[in-house]
């Protein structure tokens, strides 16, 4: 495959769309998904590019859901060990494709719960305020549900959030954050912070963050590093175990396609594996395997991720995620992220050509960089973002709009086309030439 940078390889041309689509060595995986039939507007199908949002539904989520239904109906309780995917371990059929996802070791991840749900029992284990050093650096602007939980676990230490969290800026007229000054921030409040937690990618913009340096500024001043991958598990390149990041946390039915509300994922670095001495709140699913069901009344967590677990998990909902993530590892994080960094700087080509024409119409906030990003592109057209996303629909473009005029548009590798990225250009390209 040719180099992302290489304007030579885009054209503003159907044409030109098409030639990609074919040299494409993952364009089979579209024919594993449902686009949105109700959605497709004036188009033959959908151009669905807010799988940032709510990832399509693979087509064979429904069998492997009914698969459980079935045993279930044929075995009742039997089904616990006798289910052709005994429920007992259920979970654990995913954790090896999940640690993939993520760049972990298995024994660092778990898929559990829901978001925000992990985030709070991750902060329960990894912020410890102590007397001076009792701050959590966040985003400005940081996902609501982040900030709220991030205020609400200061609240529950005793602190006054507006003491307790440091806010990181971007520079006057600027919409993403330069790691110099996340670094700087950090170092200079270092014997202050307990903790340092980014969203990656952040949702608005679309920035990807310099993760490993952080993490090791983070960790030289004495402050633990967390993550929320919600827009950055099955999008970015991650290596959460060689960044020594100390926590992450994610939801699956945005790139990963478990469906709404699906079930989400957690990492604990191998370094916290085994540590007894981190709170935790504890349930009887993270208790060790072997005596489990001698109902003791001591805790003894599982080492590793596995041992954050409370309760015994939706079976329909992992049957849902393992089809998803079967595609992730067939199709593989790497060739995912080579094929999208080629979209998002074909889009990104397409948005300059449509600029040309009618300067200053489009500005994308997300980075230039490929590395500074995954496959979101945030897009801010001087006022009309919320008139241009009503032309969008009625054409069939499905892209979302976030307070106060952005508008996101991300095609996905797994299951988006060149093709799809210049029907969203010629929409774009048609509302800046009207008139
Ligand atoms: C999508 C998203 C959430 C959603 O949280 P849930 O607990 O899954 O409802 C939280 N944080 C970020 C950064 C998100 O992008």
């Amino acid at each position: 495959m040719f180099a992302a940078d290489n304007k030579s390889t885009f054209s503003n041309t159907i044409d030109g769309a098409r030639a990609l689509d074919q040299a494409d060595p993952l364009r089979q995986f579209r024919q594993e998904f449902y686009l949105p039939k109700k959605l497709a507007g004036q188009l033959p199908e959908c151009v669905y590019l807010t799988g940032n949002s709510l990832g399509l539904q693979p087509k064979q989520s429904a069998q492997y859901i009914q698969d459980e239904l079935t045993d279930w109906a044929d075995l009742g309780v039997e089904g616990h060990f006798h289910a052709r995917y005994a429920w007992m371990p259920y979970h654990e059929f995913l954790t090896e494709m999940t640690a993939r996802v993520v760049g972990a070791k298995p024994l660092e991840v778990v898929v559990m719960n829901s978001l925000t749900v992990n985030l709070h029992l991750m902060l329960v284990s990894f912020y410890r305020p102590e007397r001076k050093r009792f701050k959590i650096v966040i985003e400005r602007g940081a996902f609501p549900s982040d900030q709220y939980a991030v205020a609400s676990q200061a609240r529950f230490h005793g602190y006054d959030p507006s003491e307790a969290i440091i806010e990181l800026t971007p520079r006057d007229g600027e919409d993403t954050l330069a790691t110099a000054d996340i670094i700087e921030t950090i170092k200079k409040h270092g014997d202050e912070i307990a903790l340092v937690m980014l969203g990656d990618v952040n949702y608005l913009t679309g920035q990807a963050f310099e993760v490993e340096k952080i993490a090791a500024v983070a960790h030289a001043c004495g402050a633990l590093f967390g993550l929320n991958l919600a827009h950055g598990a099955g999008n970015l390149l991650l290596a959460l175990h060689d960044w020594q990041v100390d926590f992450a946390v994610w939801c699956s039915y945005k790139y990963l396609n478990a469906g709404p509300g699906g079930i989400a994922g957690c990492f604990v670095h191998e370094k916290h594996a085994g540590s007894r001495d981190l709170p935790r709140f504890a349930g009887w699913w993270g208790h060790d395997k072997a005596s489990r069901f001698d109902m003791g009344p001591e805790f003894d967590a599982i080492p590793g991720a596995e041992g954050w677990q409370l309760s015994n998990p939706p079976i329909f909902q992992l049957a849902a995620l393992r089809a998803s993530l079967e595609l992730f590892d067939q199709a593989t994080m790497p060739a995912l992220r080579r094929k999208g960094d080629l979209l998002t700087s074909y889009l990104q080509y397409l948005i300059d050509d449509v600029n040309e024409a009618a300067p200053g119409f489009c500005q994308v906030i997300t980075p230039r960089d490929p590395a500074h990003r995954g496959s979101q592109l945030s897009l801010r057209f001087k006022g009309e973002s919320k008139i241009l996303l009503e032309q969008f629909k009625e054409q069939g473009v499905v892209c979302d709009f976030r307070r106060p005029d952005i508008i996101r548009a991300t095609p996905v590798p797994l299951y988006n086309s060149f093709e799809d990225v210049f029907r969203l250009y010629e929409v774009v390209r048609k509302f800046a030439m009207r008139g």
